[in-house]
Formats: C-alpha cells, sequence, structure tokens
C-alpha cells in the first residue's frame, strides 16, 4: 500500500488527507503535526469573546473521520534535510522512521515579529486562548486607570482583531481609547484604494486614532516607542498594552515549488516531496498569497497530483485565481471585493459572507466539499 505522510495540519495539510481520505482510500495517510489540535486560524480575532477550544478540533477525532495515522511531535528541518528526506524516502519520528511514498510539507508560515516586552501580545497569546483573559484584565483596569490600547498592522489580520475587539469593548461598556500604528502609509496593501478608504472612513466613525507611516520600536512603562517614517521623530504614546499584528512570514522558510507543487531546492527537484499553503512559494500564475482560500486550494492541487502519480497519470498545474476576498470588521461590518477587484463589497451583507466563507471550510472538515472548480 502506496504511503503519504504530511507534516503540518493545517489548512493546506487537511485539505490534502481530506480529499486523499475520499477520492484514494486505498492510499496509507500519516499527519505529523506540532499540535493536538487543527486551529481554525481564520476565526482567531473571535477568541476575546468565545473560547479558542470554540475553534479547535482534536487531530485524533479527525482521524477518525477520515481515516488517517496521527502523530503528535515537531519536526525541524532546512533545505539540506528535505533532499535528504527525498534520498532516504523517510522522515524521523520519536517511535522510528516513517517510510513514505510521497511527503506533504505544510507548515503554515509565523509572525514576523514576535510579541516582546510586557504586556505585548500577539497571535501565540490568542491561540493559546488568552483573549477572554487580557479583557478581564483590561476591563479592571479601566476601574481606575485610563485605557490606551495599540495595535500595530493594518493589513487583514490586524484589522480583524482591531474592529472586533472594539466591538466588544463597547458592548461590555469597558472605557478604552484604540488606536491603530501601520508602518505603511495605507491600510489593506492588497486590496483596491476604495477598501482603505472604508477602513479609514470606520476608524474616525469609532473614534480609534490612526498612525500610518509610523514605525512601533516597542512598549515599555506603560508606553509605545514610535518613530514617524517621513520625519524620523521619536516619540511616546500612554499605552496600557499592544497587540501586534505586523504580518507573517514563511516558515521555516519559503519553500520553491513548480506549478505542481512539487518542491525544488536550489534549481534541483524533489519530486516525491510537495509543498502547500502558507509556507509554499509556488510557481505559476496561480494564487499564491499567504490565505485560507489558497491554502486549501493548494493543498487539494497536491492531493490531485499524488493521486495522479499514483495511477500512473500526469500531473496537473496548480492555476486557482480568487474570485473574492473579504475580511470583516467587527460583528456586522466586513469589506472586501467580490468576482472583480473593483467590485467593492461593504457592511453587514459582506460580513454576511464572510461567514458563509467559514461555514464552508466547516463543512469540508465534516466531510462535504463545497470548493468548486478545479485548483
Ligand atoms: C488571525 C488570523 C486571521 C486570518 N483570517 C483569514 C481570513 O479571513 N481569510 C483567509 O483567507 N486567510 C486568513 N488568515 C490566513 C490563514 O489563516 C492562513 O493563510 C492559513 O492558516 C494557512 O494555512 P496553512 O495550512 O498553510 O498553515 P496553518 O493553518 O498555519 O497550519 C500549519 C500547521 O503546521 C503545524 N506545524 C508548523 N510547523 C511545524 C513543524 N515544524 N512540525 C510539525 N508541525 C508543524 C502547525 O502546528 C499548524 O497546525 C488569517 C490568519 C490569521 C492569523
Amino acid at each position: 500500500m502506496a504511503r503519504v505522510a504530511v507534516i503540518g495540519g493545517g489548512y493546506a495539510g487537511l485539505a490534502c488527507l481530506i480529499e486523499l481520505a475520499k477520492k484514494a482510500p486505498k492510499l496509507e495517510l500519516h499527519l505529523v503535526d506540532a499540535g493536538a489540535e487543527h486551529c481554525k486560524v481564520t476565526n482567531l480575532h473571535k477568541t476575546f469573546s468565545k473560547p479558542a477550544s470554540d475553534f479547535k478540533l482534536p487531530y485524533a477525532e479527525l482521524a477518525e473521520r477520515f481515516n488517517f495515522h496521527f502523530h503528535q511531535q515537531r519536526i525541524d528541518f532546512d533545505a539540506t534535510e528535505l533532499q535528504r528526506w527525498q534520498q532516504e524516502k523517510s522522515i524521523e519520528l520519536k517511535d522510528g522512521p516513517l517510510g513514505f511514498d510521497w511527503l506533504l510539507i505544510s507548515t503554515g508560515a509565523t509572525a514576523a515579529l514576535k510579541p516582546a516586552g510586557e504586556n505585548v501580545y500577539g497571535l501565540k497569546h490568542l491561540l493559546a486562548g488568552q483573549g477572554p483573559e487580557l479583557l478581564d484584565q483590561w476591563r479592571q483596569q479601566a476601574e481606575t486607570d485610563q485605557l490606551d490600547i495599540s495595535l500595530v498592522g493594518g493589513g487583514a489580520t490586524g484589522l480583524q482583531v482591531l474592529f472586533e475587539l472594539q466591538a466588544l469593548l463597547r458592548k461590555q461598556r469597558i472605557a478604552a481609547a484604540l488606536r491603530l500604528i501601520d508602518l505603511n502609509p495605507r491600510t489593506l496593501p492588497g486590496l483596491p484604494e476604495r477598501a482603505h478608504r472604508y477602513v479609514v472612513r470606520k476608524l474616525k466613525r469609532d473614534g480609534i486614532d490612526y498612525l500610518p507611516d509610523t514605525e512601533y520600536r516597542g512598549q515599555q512603562d506603560g508606553k509605545v516607542l514610535l518613530t514617524e517614517c517621513q520625519t524620523s521623530r521619536e516619540y511616546t504614546l500612554p499605552s496600557t498594552g499592544t497587540l501586534l499584528f505586523p504580518g507573517v512570514q514563511r516558515s521555516p522558510f519559503a519553500i520553491t515549488s513548480n506549478a505542481y507543487g512539487q518542491v525544488e531546492i536550489d534549481g534541483q527537484l524533489l519530486p516525491d516531496i510537495f509543498s502547500a499553503g502558507d509556507c509554499a512559494d509556488f510557481a505559476g500564475n496561480g494564487l499564491n498569497l499567504l490565505t485560507a482560500q489558497a491554502a486549501v486550494r493548494k493543498g487539494k492541487l497536491v492531493a490531485h497530483n499524488i493521486r495522479n502519480l499514483n495511477a500512473g497519470r500526469g500531473l496537473r498545474r496548480y492555476r486557482y485565481q480568487e474570485k473574492g476576498y473579504l475580511l470583516s470588521l467587527g460583528p456586522i461590518d466586513a469589506v472586501g471585493w467580490l468576482g472583480l477587484r473593483c467590485n467593492l463589497f461593504t457592511g453587514f451583507a459582506a460580513n454576511t459572507l464572510k461567514e458563509a466563507m467559514e461555514s464552508q471550510y466547516d463543512l469540508f472538515l465534516d466531510g462535504v466539499d463545497t470548493y468548486t472548480g478545479f485548483p
């Protein structure tokens, strides 16, 4: 029986495993992940109000549902290790070597700037479920002190967290001043300019201070240290805490792959090792952004190509193109585009559609695939 091993059980790794479990039931499937649970990261901004466990699914449960073997282990590797794995067709696990016919690397991305210092929080704190605790702490502080919260990063993740938090603070009547600090001169650089203007109007309406073109240098003694990019002027502002969301980088490095998803190291093809998701830098003109939509499509493409290799058929190229992109701006608002990039979609209707996209992934994990079209 041919064997497929997947390192990293995020959106891409699971998309590949689920697709193979359904369409190639004769393959023996293995997942290796550092954690015990799959995290639906795209919902993480909601973890201030809901426990993080609401967005996590034990791999053991998924393994039973989709008939794969699960090994909880972190595997650190570099380019040389990948070349060795290709030669040996085996990876080293705690309980011995695991031989493979095909290997998928889908280890995602990590925060570009790690939260350092007191009262600085980031992705890892939300992943660990510290959102409600933090909110509680701020609620208590707000009873005696002026509460100033800084958020760094005007990309999709930062804005989703910012507006979710703002809505919650209001709902719970916690008096707080929020500010958005961004190195870029505009928010959402990947989206049309009109999306940025929509966000700026909303920031103004919600009374959130917006500091574009501003570098965050740290949080210290109740103050945030900033530099104005244009003038290099350094200054501080009062800040109870800082939330850091200045972007992510492919992890452990950008794994270059051809348009079929097969890894290439320094121009050398590793024909039995694929990559998918945020860590994968695909050749060709398919969508190569660090998004869940792209991760699922890359994972499905790799599954298709592994099935073809197993059946002695040719490979297909990755050519998925985005048909829209939406991000939520609090519980009843969202912004993005649909169909054409000039077709800006906003407000409650956009938020409802964004929620529907999340449900699409939930359905997928239940075994119902509504991701139509070839990736
Ligand atoms: C707060 C937030 C909101 C987002 N919102 C959206 C959104 O609205 N829409 C959208 O399209 N995208 C969104 N994204 C981006 C999206 O979440 C990512 O693009 C997606 O998770 C990438 O999937 P992946 O499978 O590549 O990696 P991940 O989902 O990050 O999974 C990687 C997996 O690999 C495991 N792993 C990593 N290293 C190792 C190792 N060395 N050994 C073993 N296991 C390892 C990890 O434990 C993890 O389970 C958001 C991201 C964040 C952080």
